[in-house]
């Protein structure tokens, strides 16, 4: 008799078998700067309104399966144009998903930048897409030439550009996206996901793009926790990516959080406001350190060259606290390191570390 293990050798996909899954790192008791995370809880209050708003969600039924009340209350948040459709995914993850699958015709390619989000190139694989990774610049700008010769070469169904772009942080132009977007036969999916930290959107270019549309999530801005990323665009686009999503997609419990959070848009934006001027105070101090290359950010962490990345990586793990070693990921981050934006006091436990090191 074959083991388990011996039928799924036998029957699942090869280039499934040999990759990794997804790897988070155990962070308990330690400062958590991995992963792009709002350090802040909510208020006391809110979190006692979210306990009552949560304990009446009917739990045996299924949820709301357009989450039209959810969508209403972002585009009230959050300003979306009447004209633009929206769709909820579970994490924007899940709209990468969405999307890619939905567009992920026979012998069909995706572009994105190198080094970008790195879901793209999963999902690529996942549907398998065609995938094609132009490398930005040794300074991680947008090399606009090389992206629109692969656009001319690759004829892309589908490019994914992360607008400020992670784990790099930079934004790129917004006249390059354009000259992008024109040049693309296929659908441009800018992905806003570090906007509140940003605070510059596609958006109000959208009804210029029939090729393009935007895509967030509330991840970043505090509710990690619940799983809710939006994209909207043109309805003809958005109804499509919603055959392609599964019918409840969104739970009760994370509708009922939004609806209530987003009552109180405030507190977030002052979260937000507080982790931009966190993260520039972090990028001068750190700037100020031997051997320490800061680039810029518009997001809410840090991209940072340090001479030996792997051995900077243990020392801040041993003095507990958790960041991303990027070294090894792409040729272009080699030594390269990313750090989430903490509240004040685990912003100053980083740099006491750093400096301790130099
Ligand atoms: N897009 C970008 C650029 C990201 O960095 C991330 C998270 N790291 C996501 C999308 C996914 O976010 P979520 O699934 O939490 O909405």
């Amino acid at each position: 008799m074959k083991t388990p293990a011996q039928f799924a050798a036998a029957l699942v996909r090869p280039e499934i078998q040999a990759v990794n899954a997804y790897h988070v790192a155990p962070a308990t008791g330690m400062i958590k700067l991995d992963a792009m995370e709002n350090p802040y809880r909510l208020p006391e209050a809110m979190r006692a309104e979210l306990g009552r708003e949560l304990a009446a969600v009917a739990i045996n039924r299924y949820p709301d399966a357009s989450g039209d009340a959810v969508k209403a209350a972002l585009r009230t948040a959050l300003g979306i144009d009447e004209r633009c459709a929206l769709i909820l995914g579970n994490g924007s993850d899940e709209l990468i998903q969405i999307v890619t699958v939905s567009l992920a015709k026979p012998g069909a390619t995706m572009l994105a930048v190198e080094p970008s989000f790195v879901m793209y190139k999963a999902n690529a694989m996942l549907a398998q897409m065609r995938y094609a990774g132009v490398p930005l610049n040794a300074d991680f700008s947008l090399d606009t030439a090389a992206v629109l010769a692969a656009i001319e070469r690759e004829r892309p169904a589908l490019t994914f550009l992360a607008y400020p772009n992670n784990p790099t942080g930079n934004l790129f132009p917004l006249a390059d996206i354009e000259r992008i977007v024109r040049a693309a036969p296929g659908l441009v999916v800018i992905d806003e996901a570090y906007h509140p930290f940003a605070r510059v959107s596609f958006a109000g270019r959208l009804a210029d793009h029939p090729n393009a549309i935007v895509m967030r999530t509330l991840s970043k801005l505090g509710l990690a926790g619940i799983r809710l990323g939006y994209a909207f665009g043109d309805p003809a686009w958005i109804a499509e990516f919603d055959k392609a999503r599964p019918p409840y997609n969104l739970n009760a419990l994370t509708q009922a959080v939004a609806l209530t959070v987003l009552k109180h848009t405030d507190v977030l934006a002052e979260q937000a406001a507080t982790l931009r001027a966190e993260r520039d105070t972090l990028a001068g101090r750190l700037a100020q350190l031997p051997d320490m290359q800061v680039f810029p950010s518009a997001a809410n962490f840090l991209l940072v060259r340090v001479p030996d990345a792997n051995a900077t990586f243990a020392r801040l793990k041993a003095a507990g606290i958790l960041i991303k070693n990027l070294h090894g990921w792409h040729p272009l981050l080699a030594n390269c390191l990313r750090l989430s934006i903490g509240t004040p006091q685990e912003n100053a436990a980083l740099l006491g570390a750093l400096q301790s090191m130099g």
